[in-house]
């Protein structure tokens, strides 16, 4: 059951195995340098041996138990509300451990420009139900 009105299937209460997981946001601005064609990246934390890490070979094996989005203002105010709302859904599926795909224009999971994509799209959702 979702929320009148809302057509995206994630449902935020139950995103890992392990309760208490979240997803914090921040800004930053970034117009020169090898990261100001960035829209926005995201860094996951999972636990390992009681330790929180990211980075690590085994990570698709582990539940995520906190994630970053950081957004870059510089591209992301230039856009319009449809597309910062496909950006920030592609980054927090980033969170939950959905990959960028490269061959499909119109998955909310493609790696180059979105467009205005705000759904969970079928391949994504079929990715998020085999994990959780
Ligand atoms: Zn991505």
């Amino acid at each position: 059951m979702y929320p009148p009105g809302l057509t995206n299937r994630l449902n935020l209460y139950h995103t890992t195995n392990i309760q208490k997981a979240k997803i914090e946001f921040y800004q930053y601005y970034q117009s020169s340098g090898i990261n100001a064609g960035v829209n926005a990246y995201t860094v996951v934390f999972r636990k390992q041996n009681g330790v929180y890490v990211n980075g690590v070979s085994t990570m698709n094996s582990l539940d995520w138990v906190y994630g970053e989005v950081h957004i870059n203002e510089y591209r992301m105010g230039t856009y319009s509300n449809v597309l910062r709302e496909s950006i920030i859904i592609h980054e927090m599926l980033h969170v939950y451990g959905l990959k960028d795909q490269y061959y499909d224009p119109y998955s909310i999971m493609y790696g180059y420009t979105l467009y205005n994509v705000t759904d969970v799209t079928p391949d994504a959702n079929a990715v998020i139900n085999s994990k959780y």
